[in-house]
Formats: C-alpha cells, sequence, structure tokens
C-alpha cells in the first residue's frame, strides 16, 4: 500500500550535524563526515584540505609543527625553572624535610 511504509529515520537524525555557516546565515543541517567536524560540502570531503605540511599559504612559520614543539619545549624548561626558584626561595615545609631524612 502506498503512502503506508513507517520509514526508519531516527538513527539518521542522530547523527552529528555539520553546523557550518551557510550563504543564508544559518547553520548547515547535512550529516557531519563521520570523525570530523564537517560535512561534505563544507571542507571535510574526501581528498578536501592541504595535504600535510604544505607550504604553498605558509607566511612566517611560527606556527609550523616544529616551532610548536620547540615552544612548548621552552614554556615546559621555564615551568621548571621558575618551580625550582619557588622551592629554592620558600623554606622547606615539613612534608620535605621527612623525605630527606629517608
Ligand atoms: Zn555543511
Amino acid at each position: 500500500m502506498p503512502g503506508n511504509h513507517k520509514r526508519e529515520t531516527a538513527p539518521m537524525l542522530e547523527s552529528a550535524r555539520c553546523g557550518a555557516k551557510t550563504r543564508s546565515g544559518h547553520p548547515c543541517r547535512a550529516p557531519a563526515v563521520k570523525g570530523r567536524p564537517r560535512c561534505r560540502m563544507h571542507g571535510c570531503g574526501r581528498g578536501s584540505g592541504a595535504p600535510k605540511r604544505n607550504q604553498n599559504a605558509q607566511k612566517h612559520g611560527a606556527y609550523k609543527r616544529e616551532a610548536m614543539e620547540r615552544r612548548q619545549e621552552i614554556r615546559g624548561l621555564l615551568s621548571n625553572a621558575r618551580k625550582l626558584c619557588r622551592d629554592l626561595s620558600s623554606p622547606p615545609k615539613k612534608d620535605d624535610q621527612n623525605e630527606r631524612q629517608h
């Protein structure tokens, strides 16, 4: 009987939505690509996006993987140095003294 077919659309409608801003100003309602935040039309299509380590748009290299890793390393060293300065300038707590005796 035509028109009496029950559609199983609930799982389809539960999937994550794209949400990109469309030209009309509303969020895109297309389903997002699996494991990605946007739909196939909004930058998550197969083969879309720049290749890894693409150099074409690089302006200064401040956000290159190597530069970011280096900054993170320096932050860690500075954090350790600050902690050491704090430890040396403040008198040791009772717990610290006990630890040193053992
Ligand atoms: Zn979309």
